[in-house]
């Protein structure tokens, strides 16, 4: 059986943890080679060395990259095709949560500034330069490779519902992230580029958990979560696997929601 990502080549920023690292293990296993691009170095080239391990026919490099920096962003794309020859796969999904995140009043514009260099110019860039290397991608019918690629930006269910516990730049930059997809999605979409956002529901991993730290806090989100539970990385990386492969061909511009029902509860279950 041939994979779901055969001879196609995929960076996913963020690459070292959470839904990255399930991503870039999963779509290796896929038969994609893989860029995992962090700004933690030593925690991508941990998950690169750990998918060699796993798979030992896999590609993946790791490469440090700060995605709030457009020339470092520029740089992991053409260290890709340097690599591999093309780019059919753009995960945009690296993202910060800031600990001083906070409402209209308290947030300063640090964080502001910050939380949207990263969460939302970083995405804005890494499309920037995907979709151009993507306009270049040579054409191999035999292989199933084709000019355009698919791009998934990572926004969350926040940018759909408003949380009485505010951490307004994040919710903000996440929104923006979904504006700004679906109208890649317009712009690109006769050229073979497929732009898609995907929505996670809150996640047992270090950027959430490291916030929700005590039982108290957890609690007061755990009720409104119709499956009773946080979900975990993999079923992210599940989604993002669709919407990287063909699988998902007829699929542009949308909010892919994967949030265990989070944002069609009402009342949940006791
Ligand atoms: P995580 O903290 O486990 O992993 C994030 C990775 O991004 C880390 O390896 C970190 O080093 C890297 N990173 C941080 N800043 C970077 C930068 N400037 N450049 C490059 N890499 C950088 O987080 P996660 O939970 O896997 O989150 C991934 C994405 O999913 C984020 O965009 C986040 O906002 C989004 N998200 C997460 C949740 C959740 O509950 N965990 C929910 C919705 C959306």
């Amino acid at each position: 059986m041939p994979g779901r990502l055969e001879h196609k080549v995929a960076i996913i920023t963020g690459g070292g943890s959470g839904i990255g690292l399930e991503s870039a293990t999963l779509f290796a296993r896929e038969g994609a080679a893989v860029l995992l691009a962090d700004i933690n170095l030593d925690a991508a080239q941990k998950a690169a060395d750990a998918i060699a391990k796993k798979y030992p026919n896999a590609r993946a490099l790791a490469v440090k990259a700060d995605v709030g920096k457009e020339a470092d962003v520029k740089a992991m794309v053409d260290r890709a095709v340097q690599e591999w020859g093309r780019l059919d796969v753009m995960f945009n999904n690296a993202g910060i949560m800031h600990p001083d995140d906070d409402n209209a009043l308290n947030t300063e514009e640090r964080v502001w500034d910050l939380t949207m260099q990263i969460n939302l110019k970083g995405v804005w860039w890494g499309c920037k330069y995907a979709i151009l290397a993507m306009r270049q991608n040579p054409t191999d019918a035999a292989k199933g490779l084709t000019v355009g690629g698919s791009i998934i930006n990572t926004a969350s269910f926040v940018a759909l519902m408003g949380a009485a516990t505010p951490q307004l730049a994040y919710t903000a930059s996440k929104g923006a992230v979904l504006a700004m997809s679906r109208e890649l999605a317009m712009v690109h979409a006769k050229e073979g580029i497929r732009v898609n956002s995907i929505c996670p529901g809150p996640l047992k991993t270090p950027l959430l958990m490291n916030f929700l730290n005590t039982a108290e806090k957890r609690d007061r989100r755990l009720v409104h979560l119709p499956m009773g539970r946080f979900g975990e990385a993999i079923e992210v990386a599940q989604g993002a696997l669709f919407l990287a492969s063909s699988e998902s061909s007829y699929m542009t511009g949308q909010d892919f929601k994967v949030e265990g029902g989070l944002t069609a509860a009402y009342v949940t279950p006791l």
